[in-house]
């Protein structure tokens, strides 16, 4: 199938010499859900942000839907990140404005000037729907530091839906969150993933959701790609390979 991403010889070194990718090759299907494993520091953050220039590489070559993001001068990436949703360990939302609008803010990327001081009756509508998606609707006018933490991630995930995006980037979105709440976030993101074929790219820290929701599993450490395979195939040896030998597997149910 064709690739959705492409990424090739992908190195990044941060002002100061930490390297933080080594010469990463991965390739993305639409309609994979693909997993980051690695330990903290591994780099996971740093792919993830290099995939839509939020974080600049260094060296190599990243592209997006055959579109060569390494390259795409400003006016191309805006056009380029329209179609790749984004959602954020602390859920990057403005706390003390509502939820609707929050949700709006989404299609901000699709404005501009003062275009971007009005909303449609139309983006309203989408608003709207997108907050059902994710049982938030009865929420619409609350502000959002009122909601959980479930919540507030929630409402990213409809925020990042008004992009209509083919690709989610998740950045450890249920780190903050407990068991519990992980589990249901990924589920809409799972379910995303199965109902609208949009593609997603997450890192996780427990194996157990990686499993669950995952379609294919990549593993970072100190910067390289060490594994990649089928969430199955991680076994305690392949555990021990990714984490080190110290590591111990922590379940959520
Ligand atoms: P992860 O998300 O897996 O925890 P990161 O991509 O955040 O890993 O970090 C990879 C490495 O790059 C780490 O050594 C980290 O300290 C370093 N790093 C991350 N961001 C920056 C930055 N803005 N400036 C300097 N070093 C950074
Ligand atoms: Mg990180």
């Amino acid at each position: 199938m064709k690739n959705l991403i492409k990424i090739e010889n992908l190195s990044k070194t941060y002002p100061g010499g930490v390297q933080a990718l080594h010469n990463v090759d991965l390739n993305v299907e639409p309609g994979e859900f693909l997993i980051l494993l690695g330990l903290s520091g591994s780099g996971k953050s740093t792919l993830l942000r290099s995939i839509n220039r939020l974080t600049e590489p260094s060296s190599g070559k990243i592209q997006f839907d055959n579109q060569d993001v390494t390259a795409a001068n400003h006016h191309e990436l805006r056009k380029i990140r329209q179609h790749i949703g984004m959602i954020f360990q602390q859920f990057n939302l403005i706390k003390n404005i509502s939820v609707i609008k929050n949700v709006l803010s989404g299609k901000l990327g699709y404005k501009s000037g003062i275009a971007s001081l009005f909303w449609s009756h139309q983006e309203i509508e989408e608003a709207e729907h997108n907050l059902r998606r994710v049982g938030l609707w009865e929420y619409r006018n609350q502000a959002v530091k009122n909601l959980s933490g479930g919540q507030q991630q929630r409402v990213a995930i409809a925020r990042a839906l008004m992009q209509k995006p083919r690709l989610i980037l998740a950045d450890e979105p249920v780190a903050s969150l407990d068991p519990a709440t992980a589990d249901s976030i990924m589920r809409y993101l799972g379910e995303l993933n199965q109902k609208d074929g949009l593609a997603v790219i997450c890192s996780l820290h427990f194996l157990s959701l990686a499993r669950k929701y995952g379609t294919r599993v990549v593993a970072l450490k100190q910067g390289r790609l060490v594994w990649q395979g089928k969430p199955d195939e991680i076994d305690e040896s392949r555990f021990k390979e990714i984490y080190g030998e110290d590591a111990e597997e922590v379940e959520i149910r």
